[in-house]
């Protein structure tokens, strides 16, 4: 068994069959991508801001199991 480090809280979870992989679950991905937003990450070149909007675009994406 393979185990992946959410990169967002650290968590152990398996990586094999985690469609959210690096990350533990929808919501440390979803929470990770608004921490772009908040500049947590310092991107280089590439800024991601994301509004309430697109993060309601990528929940709806999460769920229909598209990348
Ligand atoms: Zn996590």
């Amino acid at each position: 068994m393979l185990l992946a480090k959410c990169p967002h809280c650290g968590t152990k979870t398996e990586f094999e069959g985690n469609e959210f992989r690096p990350f533990c679950s929808e919501r440390c991905k979803l929470l990770d991508f608004g921490a772009w937003a908040d500049e947590e990450y310092a991107l280089p070149a590439e800024t991601v801001e994301l509004t309430e909007e697109d993060m309601a675009v990528l929940e709806h994406s999460a769920e229909r199991g598209e990348r």
